[in-house]
């Protein structure tokens, strides 16, 4: 049976690494016959300078017929002016996000022993790292009403955004977190500021509430500020961190540096059924775009999440996570992963060398 996938190339870097994707994914469709349907639409600034608005309906109709949904990256300062809610990341991305309920959001940060040298941290502290981040992805400060900038009665400017979590919200992602913990380490740390904000009191209570149905998982709870701190002094500690919208965003991007580059960290963002939209977690990048030095790898590895969590293809999503590993060992590097000794490639260059891999 065909399977659906869209792909969203959005902004800056986003074509550039779209177009790397596009050739893995009809290279491995056509060499294992996947019968894989492969569409394009537009979001983000691409979008409303198209069709006027971020996230057309042409856009949200194709997102909902679609088995799974491949995006690359929205925003730019091109937009940056406009209304919040018209801009590329509110008005496209969070917008995605909310209508196709894709509240889980997994990243995970994974240093290749071959980039151990593009880590900020020392060798020793990094080897081996691989931690799960389990990010809330439609809750929370980033969704919560009212938000707004208002003009006070004194004439003063406020900015306000409403940080809230009911307890359904945090059970659904509790569930993820702990099943996922279950399948690897068994060590799960949630992360809050339950010493002064009460929606993160709450959010421990029902973690707690939680744990005694995973009896086998090891919970325990950190606040946010120290979380930022142990990740950067002993990162191997964590298995698992579960955590809420824009903690889980924060803290995320400093993983991400852990492992060398965030052009390197894939992220899945899955709704009750499974069903998912796959992304780099990393920005458009507007500083590189349009130079092709862009690294694509974040883009490639997402789609072999998609191929193994949403179509039910691992045996493909290995063999592209293990052509992945195949240019690193060749020493093949873009320019945010390039060390001394190895060989600096372009966007398009890196991704044919997967493709090549994939053909060996
Ligand atoms: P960013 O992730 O775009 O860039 C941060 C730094 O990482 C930059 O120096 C950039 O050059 C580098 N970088 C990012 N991806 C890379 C890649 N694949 N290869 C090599 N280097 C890479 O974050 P930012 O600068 O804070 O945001 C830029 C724009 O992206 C903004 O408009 C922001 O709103 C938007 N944004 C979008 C998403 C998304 O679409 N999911 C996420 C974050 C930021």
């Amino acid at each position: 049976m065909s399977k659906k996938v869209l792909i969203l190339p959005g902004d800056g870097i986003g074509p550039e690494i779209s177009t790397e994707v596009d050739k893995v994914l009809a290279l491995v469709n056509q060499q294992y016959s996947l019968g894989l349907e492969l569409d394009h639409a537009l979001v983000g600034g691409a979008a409303i300078d198209a069709a006027g608005s971020a996230f057309p309906e042409q856009t949200w109709q194709k997102c909902q017929s679609a088995d799974a949904i491949l995006l690359a990256c929205v925003g730019g300062p091109k937009w940056d002016s406009l209304p919040p809610k018209e801009r590329p990341e509110i008005g496209g991305l969070l917008q995605i996000r909310s209508r196709l309920e894709l509240f889980g959001n997994l990243r995970p940060a994974i240093l290749y022993p071959q980039l151990a040298a593009a880590s900020s941290l020392k060798p020793e502290l990094v080897s081996g790292l691989d931690i799960l981040i389990v990010r809330e992805l439609t809750g929370g400060i980033y969704f919560g009403q009212p938000r707004g900038i208002r003009v006070k009665e004194d004439g003063t400017r406020e900015g306000y955004n409403t940080y809230v979590y009911d307890e359904n919200e945090i059970r659904r992602i509790g569930k993820v977190a702990f099943e996922t913990a279950m399948k690897r380490n068994k060590k799960l740390c949630s992360v809050d500021k339950a010493n002064v904000l009460e929606v993160t009191m709450l959010w421990r209570e029902i973690m707690d509430e939680m744990s005694s149905d995973y009896p086998e998982v090891e919970l325990s709870h950190m606040y946010v500020d120290n979380a930022a701190m142990q990740l950067i002094r002993a990162p191997k500690q964590f298995d698992v961190i579960v955590t809420g919208n824009m903690f889980g965003d924060i803290l995320s991007d400093a993983a991400a540096m852990l492992t060398g580059s965030i052009g390197m960290l894939p992220s899945a963002s899955l709704d009750i059924n499974g069903k998912g939209m796959y992304e780099p977690c990393h920005g458009s990048a507007p500083d590189i775009a349009g130079q092709g030095i862009a690294n694509p790898l974040a883009m490639i590895l997402s789609a072999s999440m998609m191929l193994r969590h949403s179509l039910g293809m691992q045996d493909v999503a290995d063999k592209i996570e293990q052509a992945v590993e195949s240019v690193l060992d060749q020493g093949l590097r873009t320019a945010d992963i390039y060390s001394e000794g190895t060989t600096k490639v372009s966007t398009s260059e890196m991704g044919d060398a997967v493709v090549a891999a994939l053909q060996a």
